[in-house]
């Protein structure tokens, strides 16, 4: 038997060896893709049902592959943050998400909030708090029609003294988001701890609404953001039932599939338009 180490077996593997390959190529076209401008933003409406208009989009990261085509960011965001090249994109989705809304506001849409989704290692190594609001301050945006949208996994383990950063972006005014909503440890603790500003009220509860009746978890939500002064946001809606059924549970601002898919910038401006939905 021939010693090859550990890893002759892997060679051996067809399958694994054409995942390995794969894998090698993505991360050496990931390296590649800021410098080759193949990042986009799209972005989704957030509606208010009271106000029937488009009050918030949420800036959602896309790859335009040079072979693949369009990339959605479940591909590629964990194996950036593993290179550690997740600091340099969430700076350019930052910078790119002010430019927008910078432009929007120009063109008189200048009540919209803007929401964009880091990552835990934004927390970590870098400074977040000047990075925001030297952002806010080039595009000569007010702070809070930027909302900065966390997960609760980044509030359990706060060795990065995330709630410190989180407590000074909310006094420069900057809004902060603590997104899927209920899928994670969240315990009410953690709500004063970080002064967040929105619950998202993350799909999979949405998903379980088909009527007009009441809704433990979703009644808890709303009971909770209501209680903390909080707005809340709900995801994934999909129809017009779960539509009616949020707002008969007291969530007004809603974003899904059903109002409108994540778009370029281009066809969000269409939408913006329109003088109401
Ligand atoms: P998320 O923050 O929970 O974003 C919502 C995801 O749900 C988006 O997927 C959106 O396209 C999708 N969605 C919206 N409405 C509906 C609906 O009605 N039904 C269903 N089934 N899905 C809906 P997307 O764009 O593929 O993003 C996936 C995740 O990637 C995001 O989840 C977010 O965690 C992350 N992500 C997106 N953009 C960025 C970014 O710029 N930076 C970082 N760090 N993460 C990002
Ligand atoms: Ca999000
Ligand atoms: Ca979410
Ligand atoms: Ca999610």
């Amino acid at each position: 038997v021939k010693r090859s180490g550990k890893n002759a077996f892997r060679f051996f593997d067809p399958a694994l060896n054409t995942h390995h390959r794969e894998r090698i190529t993505l991360e050496n076209d990931l390296r590649d893709a800021l410098g080759r401008a193949e990042f986009e933003l799209h972005y989704q409406p957030q509606v208010s049902l009271a106000q029937r208009r488009i009050v918030g989009l949420e800036a959602l990261l896309r790859w335009n592959h040079p072979v693949l085509g369009s990339l959605g960011p479940a591909g590629f965001i964990q194996v950036a943050e593993e290179l550690g090249l997740i600091g340099e994109i969430s700076t350019w989705v930052l910078e790119q998400a002010c430019a927008q809304l910078a432009q929007w506001r120009h063109e008189g849409h200048d009540q919209l909030r803007m929401s964009v989704n880091l990552s835990p290692f934004d927390f970590d190594k870098r400074d977040i708090v000047s990075s925001v609001t030297e952002c806010l301050e080039r595009h000569d945006l007010p702070a809070g029609q930027i909302e900065l949208e966390i997960t609760e996994s980044m509030m359990m383990n706060d060795s990065a003294g995330v709630a410190a950063k989180v407590r000074a972006l909310r006094a420069a005014g900057v809004s902060v988001a603590i997104d899927d909503f209920g899928t994670g440890y969240s315990a009410l603790a953690y709500l004063q701890k970080f002064p967040v500003s929105t619950l998202k009220i993350d799909r999979s509860f949405v998903r379980d609404l088909e009527g007009p009746m009441t809704n433990p978890i979703i009644s808890a939500i709303t009971g909770i953001a209501r209680g903390f002064d909080l707005d809340i946001v709900a995801e994934g809606v999909e129809q017009a039932e779960q539509a009616e059924a949020l707002q008969m549970l007291g969530c007004d601002i809603m974003q899904g599939y059903y109002f409108a898919r994540p778009a370029p910038a281009a066809e969000v401006r269409s939408w913006l338009q329109q003088p109401s939905m």
